[in-house]
């Protein structure tokens, strides 16, 4: 390795990597076959509306999943405002600010008020200890969020639930493939609601699913994603556009085909990062329970600036700077974020654990456009980091000093 930090480009040498190492680059499943299926969309000339590729996806997906239902959606984002709906969330629902902000938005999108709550330290997930004290008499449910492929505490939320009355729904956008217990993931609670966006370990380009067990709320959710369509000319329900279409079922069906290959690469890439990154001070890989079923899709590393000697943001510019475009999933949490910032302005005080985590963690580029060799790379320029943190803060000084 070379002993300066000259080469890094922060201080003016080239980029370690000439291509960009994205966090959350599609997977992208055989080609031919989904050519295949677009040809035979276009020769059939349905291209949405119940149609048979869109039937084959929900029962790939129920099969799965082992559920009863899967009523497949435009995207997650539309899945979880129609459950919502259907389930009866009214008034205010209890959900983690520790997501992506669409959990937060499809409850205020109908104007029901999302009640942050702190998350547990070890799971990263809904604190089921501080869900008991926002209960209102206007809580009508709590959403937990199975974040980076790990499940909440779903016994702790189901015993809450039930002894409280209260509607219990899951985002499950991270979490398809993924098992609690070893029952999966799209079981539990009211209903779950799936991402099948580009980014996610199942893409359909765009796309999403509800699944749930309950004959009364699938029907709901069925109506509602078709305007409230019952039949020709029947409206029987209130509802909205949130079907899913041909040639997105297509895509969904064919990256169900390559499944097991995208989990083998992104167990292959978890134990590379997780050899690599013992070995690095002050940072610490966020680790998967492999006794159960799960995608690997996300590499999560959790940096201590008093050991590391570096923040969170200083390690992630460098790290841009070498083209390894790391996130903050998720930073800074949903309540720092507008509107909920301004309706909100003390909700942090009660999210001690939320506001810590959104500072320290990282999210790294895994998947099937990643290699080992990319991975020992970035592990050593982050080794690099850590090893000249003095003079990395000195040259962010100079560099600040020189931009300004
Ligand atoms: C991606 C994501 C969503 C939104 O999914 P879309 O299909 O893009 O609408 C919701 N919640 C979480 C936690 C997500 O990561």
């Amino acid at each position: 390795m070379k002993t300066s930090l000259d080469h890094l480009a922060i201080f003016g040498g080239a980029p370690e990597f000439t291509e960009l190492l994205h966090v959350g680059r599609p997977n992208i499943g055989n080609r031919e076959k989904l050519f295949d299926r677009f040809n035979d969309i276009l020769d059939r000339r349905w291209l949405t509306n119940h149609g048979p590729y869109v039937s084959e996806f929900e029962q790939r997906i129920a099969d799965l999943i082992g559920v009863k239902h899967c009523i497949a959606m435009c995207n997650a984002t539309i899945g979880l405002e129609i459950a919502f709906r259907a389930a009866g969330l009214k008034g205010e629902v209890i959900v983690p600010s520790m997501t992506f902000v669409a959990t937060a938005h499809a409850l205020q999108w109908q104007e029901i008020t999302p009640v942050f709550c702190d998350i547990d330290p070890d799971t990263c997930t809904i604190d089921p200890n501080r869900v008991e004290e926002l209960i209102t008499p206007r809580t009508t449910g709590i959403v937990g969020v199975h974040l980076w492929s790990r499940p909440c505490d779903i016994d702790a939320l189901e015993e809450i639930a039930e002894r409280r009355n209260l509607k219990l729904l899951f985002d499950a956008a991270h979490a398809f493939g993924c098992s609690f217990h070893g029952k999966m993931i799209g079981n539990f609670g009211d209903a779950e609601v799936l991402s099948f966006h580009a980014t996610k370990f199942l893409n359909s380009g765009e796309g999403g699913a509800v699944v749930t067990n309950d004959d009364e709320l699938a029907n709901k959710v069925r109506l509602m994603k078709n305007f409230g369509f019952e039949d020709i000319d029947k409206v029987v329900y209130i509802g909205t556009n949130g079907k899913m279409n041909e040639l997105s079922a297509a895509m969904g069906l064919t990256s169900l085909e390559s499944l097991e290959e995208i989990i083998a690469v992104n167990y292959r890439n978890y134990k590379c990062y997780e050899s690599e990154i013992k070995r690095i001070p002050g940072v610490e890989l966020k680790l998967f329970n492999e006794s159960e079923k799960c995608n690997y899709q996300y590499i999560i590393l959790d940096l201590d600036e008093t050991i590391a000697g570096v923040s969170r943001d200083q390690m992630m510019d460098i790290l841009w700077a070498e083209n390894v475009l790391t996130r903050r999933y998720f930073y800074p949490g949903c309540h720092l974020m507008e509107p909920y910032r301004s309706y909100f302005p003390h909700a942090g005080l009660l999210l001690p654990v939320t506001n810590d985590l959104s500072q320290r963690i990282l999210a790294m580029p895994t998947g099937t456009a990643i290699s080992p060799g990319d991975i020992g790379k970035i592990a050593q320029i982050m080794h690099f980091v850590i090893a000249h943190s003095a003079e990395v803060r000195e040259g962010f000084k100079s560099i600040q000093r020189t931009a300004g």
